[in-house]
């Protein structure tokens, strides 16, 4: 297959092997029993039964004169100015076969969008096409069943806590005051209350920032986790002894992921 072959003649290509054919070429002079729309020569439309032909045929009978009077007639058919066959939003049975051609084709079944183009490239108009076109995609079975089983996005994971001082978030802050002899705060926030506590510290030595937090678990009790952005004062061996002693699992955000200790 050549490699200048779009996907969709690809897929019609596949589909076309199943089938034992042979392609001739019957030139447009003897080939009697080529219906209406495909003897106009400007109109894309290639096959078209006799029975549809009659059909749109009718429908150009509705058009108001306004809109016949701006057409070509050609093999009995109305031709508008852009080499589109206007029909009338009327004839419904109509309507409903050429979206059904051109939606459930055998490599169908795409959007509202795609749906209305087919049918524009097909050479087809009428005022009411893309409501028409969307209220035949809305209801179309295969297409719900196809939706259904699009996979759903997994959702962002979000903390859920239940109950107060469960789950702590603990970061640090840098005061910029030079003479202030406590240039660093600790913030600690409870994700059920939101309650928070503030802690000025001298420095953010892991045992300066450890012991900060004791007065803090004294008062409110032990949470069950306490979430830190992944800073050295809390992921050292010395904060791992004091979870591990106090029996508190310590979460650490992933890291250049901020928003995950964002309560803070
Ligand atoms: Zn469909």
């Amino acid at each position: 297959m050549s490699k200048s072959v779009t996907p969709k003649i690809a897929r019609w290509f596949l589909f076309m092997q199943q089938f034992d054919y042979t392609i001739e070429h019957i030139p447009g002079d003897s080939n009697e029993v080529a219906d209406a729309l495909s003897r106009v020569g400007h109109v894309r439309r290639i096959l078209v039964s006799d029975a549809r032909t009659e059909q749109i045929m009718e429908s150009q009978k509705l058009l108001s004169e306004r809109v016949r009077s701006k057409c070509e007639q050609e093999e009995g058919l109305f031709i508008d100015e852009a080499d589109m066959i206007p029909l009338s939003s009327e004839s419904r049975d109509l309507i409903q076969h050429i979206i059904s051609d051109h939606h459930n084709a055998v490599v169908g079944h795409g959007g509202y969008a795609t749906t209305a183009h087919k049918i524009r490239a097909s050479g087809y108009v009428w005022p009411s096409m893309y409501k028409d076109v969307a209220d035949f995609v809305r209801v179309c079975p295969i297409c719900q069943k196809i939706k259904d089983k699009k996979i759903p996005k997994a959702p962002k994971l979000s903390i859920s806590v239940e109950i107060p001082f469960h789950t702590l978030f603990v970061d640090t802050l840098t005061i910029s005051k030079e003479e202030e002899p406590e240039k660093y705060v600790i913030a600690v926030v409870d994700a059920f209350t939101h309650w928070v506590e503030l802690i000025p510290v001298e420095s953010l030595e892991k045992e300066v920032a450890c012991s900060a937090l004791i007065p803090i678990l004294a008062r409110h009790g032990l949470p069950e986790v306490i979430h830190t952005d992944g800073g050295s004062q809390f992921c050292n061996y010395l904060a791992d002894h004091l979870w591990d002693t106090l029996r508190v699992k310590h979460h650490v955000s992933i890291a250049h992921h901020p928003t995950g200790n964002s309560t803070v």
